[in-house]
């Protein structure tokens, strides 16, 4: 159980941030439910929090913003007194080939999926390390391992986040801090909404499990990750991706 945690999810207004943030509270976590452009997404999942029970708070940050991240972790500090659990769930996509992407669209996705993840670790780990203790789970992807035509940004932030967690791992693990990553497969939601018949037939080829996954099933392997049950775990990527990257 996480009863007494405070646990900070980013991006988690909708998709698996959501279900992320509304498992963690199931266990007692109390959850800062981040969003950047959905504040209503974000109340919704706080509503739905508290209608089981749970205990939630919105709080509005652009990981990407160095100094925004900065500052939400010491109100938070300064306010819950403590932050056990750090899920970096914030991700956008912006897709093209190689040669037709812009420097913009690099830049953004970069700046999002990894440099938010760096900006909150980078925030928050000077406070971890006071505490002795908490847990560092990141978003990655399949795509972050086996890259995918497309999406050379989303990849690159994707393997990055698993260079920056196998890092943070051995700077904070001598303090108890566990920092793994989890890689998602084909999970449905807002993201691979619009993705066509064709490339959705294509992936589930690539599944063993031949279906895709739900926020749940990620959430479930985050809230464990996030448990003490998983204490000795650290500097992992844990693929939750049907199979898809054997
Ligand atoms: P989604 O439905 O598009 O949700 C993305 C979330 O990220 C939204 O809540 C969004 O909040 C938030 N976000 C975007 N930019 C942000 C920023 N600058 N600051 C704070 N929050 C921000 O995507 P999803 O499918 O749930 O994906 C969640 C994570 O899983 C992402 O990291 C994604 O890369 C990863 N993933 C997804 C899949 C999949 O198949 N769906 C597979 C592998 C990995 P706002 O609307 O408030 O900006």
């Amino acid at each position: 159980m996480l009863n007494g945690k405070v646990a900070l999810v980013t991006g988690a207004g909708r998709g698996i941030g959501r279900e992320i943030a509304i498992t963690l509270a199931k266990r007692g976590a109390f959850v800062i439910v981040n969003y950047n452009g959905s504040k209503e997404r974000a109340q919704e999942t706080v509503e739905e929090i508290k209608k089981a029970g749970g205990e939630a708070v919105p709080y509005g940050c652009n990981v990407a913003d160095f100094t925004a991240c900065g500052e939400m972790i010491t109100a938070l500090v300064k306010e819950y007194g403590h932050i056990d659990i750090l899920v970096n769930n914030a991700g956008i996509t912006k897709d093209n080939l190689l040669m037709k992407m812009s420097e913009e669209d690099f830049d953004s996705v970069i700046d999002v999926n990894l440099k938010g993840c760096f900006n909150t670790m980078r925030h928050l780990s000077r406070q971890l390390l006071k505490q002795k203790g908490g847990k560092i789970i990141n978003i990655s992807s399949v795509t972050g391992v086996m890259g995918n035509p497309g999406q050379a940004n989303y990849c690159a932030s994707k393997a990055g986040i698993i260079g920056l967690t196998k890092s943070a791992a051995r700077e904070l693990g001598s303090r108890q801090i566990t920092v793994n990553a989890v890689a998602p497969g084909f999970i449905e939601t807002e993201m691979t909404k619009d993705l066509s018949d064709a490339i959705r037939e294509n992936m589930k080829e690539q599944i063993l499990l031949k279906r895709t996954g739900t926020a749940k099933e990620v959430a479930d392997v985050v809230a464990f990750l996030a448990s003490e049950a998983a204490n000795y775990i650290t500097g992992q990527v844990i693929s939750v991706d049907g199979g898809m990257a054997v």
